[in-house]
């Protein structure tokens, strides 16, 4: 066979395969439809796909018409025939999850580390991690389509390698190459916000959306940007420093990037706990200050509480905050016009105090009726978003997108 016909092949499996993620029961006669592909074909690689045993066809009654002759015939994937693994490297911690194709949690755990130590050590402690859940859960090796991981930082996807990890003092790690040294699995990396947004455009809210944006604040800000259904990485994968968009150019705060005002230095964690503190200490009475007192909880915690108590102040603060990273959305959705931008980390724990004004800033600030047509609201997959992403960049880089499927042929 001639490597055109199997990359045509490759091709349409591809097609076929996002088809039935899309449309979960569909049949023959409409999976030809959407795909543009003919009969033979369809019968041809649904067959080679009934095979691999990664699809079913069963015969389901339709309710709204009388039984007459057989009952329609409809493909589905059968979601527990492979698996996919995620990696997600938060700062302090980094998750683990399991899911099946449709990127559903099969296992999951987290596990905390010392930011700026070897990461050697850290990725050892990943890979004995994976390990453990695979076997826990009974998962064959075989049935595993690979690791996808989300990275801290700048990340070239084509080497694997994390190239620069501020946050956790990491400098050209090979995480690609060391990881799957370590568990045998085929291995994609890239950087984790990116991967968010990923999680959102093929499972979440995202599906049906042409162009939109994830935004992540924590300690630092960042974006990730999906682009006609694909992840938009830029020139050299630096697409989406929303973090570094300066808004206080004069007078504005130094950022750890060298500028000053940037975004990050105005709406972060660590700038939010500032703000707090200096609130606490100007008026030691006041809930701010009380909050701080009390022990259990992290600091971002507490500015939260003090939120939810009614301290004006605080709550003054957050809207101030809010203000400014509607601006900075708005500059966002001039550029990409996106039609829905969804929000992670801070933004999700501080939703109530800080999205309505983040909406209307961007109503507000966005050229012309972009602003209004833009759907901004926080992530529904929680704390998961960033593993989640992670398994759906290994889901489609092994299995939805991958040419796996036509090796068997290559060499018949
Ligand atoms: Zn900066």
């Amino acid at each position: 066979m001639g490597s055109n016909q199997v990359t045509a092949k490759s091709h349409n499996i591809r097609s076929i395969l996002k088809t039935l993620l899309h449309q979960r029961q569909i049949s023959r006669v409409e999976l030809a439809g959407i795909t543009g592909l003919t009969t033979a074909t369809i019968t041809n690689l649904v067959n080679e796909l009934l095979r691999q045993g990664v699809v079913r066809e069963e015969g389901i009654e339709l309710s709204d018409s009388p039984r007459v002759g057989r009952p329609r015939m409809v493909l589905e994937l059968i979601p527990k025939a492979r698996y996919a693994i995620g990696v997600h490297i938060g700062i302090g911690e980094f998750r683990v999850i399991i899911t099946d194709l449709i990127a559903k949690p099969i296992a999951e755990s987290t596990i905390q580390y010392e930011v700026c130590q070897d990461a050697a050590v850290v990725i050892d402690a990943i890979i004995r991690q994976i390990k453990h859940l695979v076997q826990q859960n009974g998962i064959p090796n075989e049935t595993i389509i690979g690791i996808g991981v989300g990275a801290s930082g700048l990340v070239n996807v084509e080497t694997g390698v994390n190239i620069n990890a501020p946050n956790l003092c990491w400098q050209d790690i090979p995480l690609r190459d060391m990881i799957s040294h370590g568990t045998g699995f085929p291995v994609i990396v890239d950087n984790n916000v990116r991967l968010m947004s990923l999680a959102e455009a093929m499972f979440g809210d995202g599906k049906s959306v042409n162009a939109m944006a994830f935004v992540y604040a924590r300690i630092g800000v960042g974006a990730g940007l999906v682009v006609n259904g694909s992840l938009y990485r830029g020139m050299a994968a630096g697409a989406g420093e929303i973090g570094h968009s300066v808004v206080i150019p004069d007078g504005g705060e130094i950022c750890r990037c060298g500028n000053h005002g940037c975004l990050e230095t105005l709406v972060s964690e660590p700038a939010i706990i500032r703000l707090a503190q200096q609130l606490a200490e100007a008026n030691p009475d006041g809930i701010m200050a009380r909050e701080l007192q009390n022990g259990n909880g992290s600091l971002i915690d507490h500015v939260f509480a003090a939120a939810q108590a009614g301290d004006i102040a605080v709550l003054e603060m957050l809207k101030d905050r809010a203000r400014y990273f509607g601006i900075a959305l708005a500059n966002l959705v001039n550029i990409l016009n996106p039609e829905m931008i969804v929000l992670g980390g801070l933004l999700v724990q501080g939703e109530a105090y800080m999205l309505p004004v983040i909406q209307n800033t961007v109503r507000k600030c966005a050229f012309s009726h972009m602003g209004d047509q833009v759907e901004i609201r926080t992530t529904r997959f929680g704390h998961q978003t960033g593993v989640i992403g992670a398994a759906a960049f290994a889901l489609n880089t092994f299995f939805y997108d991958s040419i796996e499927f036509s090796e068997q042929e290559k060499t018949i």
